[in-house]
């Protein structure tokens, strides 16, 4: 696949590896560095995977969160803001681990995948967003139903910058998105796991007609799909040359400003780490990444 024409932030990239399903997938900081230099993602948003190994409990969740944050201290520049990850079955012992994931090692808020942690994004996920709004951060949330309950957390947490994951997985879920969160000052989206090849209806300009387009943002979704194929599509898409730089990076370089003012966008691409080769990263089954 041909390498994209501009430079990227990723809003949406996991590291760890998700074992909840099977075959267990994933990807340490390495793997993903080396995607980054091969694909002109010059910076991202981190997050543990979900469905990370869980046999120690809230210990397990410790180490995923400890691992974004050591990530975000190695490489300030390509990892300006580093997410934890939140699992329903914890309860307090996780809503703890989160504070000391954000006091003690300047994670900014977490990710919550529902289906894989066990939330219905509903009052359960109360405790942990109010860690959260008490230090002003950011959330990376994936849907459960309708993404009304986002846009009611969004309202309740004005100073939660939240993204949606996802947002044009199928057209529906884009509708109710667009109805329900659409004009909210706190809620972005990410075009991760876009397009799907059967999805000939969709299109980012039709998108970002019905939302800001200053609200739209590239996310990768690594380590489980080809986002290759999403940058083929923003650079392939009707919008002018200034909008295709907004949701390649743009929009997501202001998000990240308001929490970290001082920081840059690193011009030059990722440095390949060794063992890598690109030939071992890009294998993939149909969409998704191997
Ligand atoms: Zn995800």
């Amino acid at each position: 696949m041909q390498a994209a024409l501009h430079p990227y932030i990723d809003v949406h990239a996991h590291i760890g590896q998700t074992v909840s399903r099977a075959r267990p997938i994933g990807q340490d900081l390495a793997r993903y560095m080396a995607r980054m230099a091969t694909s002109s993602v010059h910076a991202a948003i981190i997050s543990p995977t979900a469905g990370g190994p869980q046999s120690r409990g809230v210990l397990d969740t410790k180490a995923q969160n400890l691992e974004i944050a050591e990530a975000c201290k190695a490489f300030p520049g390509r990892f300006p803001i580093g997410l934890g990850v939140v699992e329903v079955r914890h309860e307090t012992a996780g809503v703890d681990e989160l504070e000391r994931s954000i006091r003690e090692d300047g994670l900014l808020g977490f990710m919550c995948h529902p289906i894989l942690s066990g939330h219905a994004l509903e009052e359960e996920l109360n405790p942990f967003l109010e860690v959260v709004n008490a230090h002003g951060g950011l959330c990376l949330l994936h849907l459960s139903g309708t993404s009304a309950k986002v846009a009611a957390y969004a309202k309740r947490y004005p100073d939660i910058a939240f993204i949606i994951g996802h947002a044009s997985m199928s057209l529906e879920v884009e509708h109710d998105i667009v109805e329900h969160c659409g004009s909210a000052d706190n809620i972005w989206l990410d075009l991760a796991q876009k397009p799907d090849p059967e999805e000939d209806l969709w299109t980012l300009h039709k998108l970002v007609s019905r939302v800001s387009l200053s609200r739209v943002m590239f996310g990768s979704d690594a380590p489980y799909y080809d986002y290759r194929r999403v940058q083929h599509l923003i650079e392939n898409s009707s919008l002018s040359e200034a909008e295709v730089a907004q949701v390649a990076y743009g929009n997501a370089m202001i998000l990240i400003r308001k929490f970290k003012p001082l920081w840059e966008l690193p011009m030059a691409a990722v440095e390949v780490p060794t063992g890598y080769p690109n030939n071992d990263i890009w294998i993939t089954n149909g969409r998704r990444l191997t």
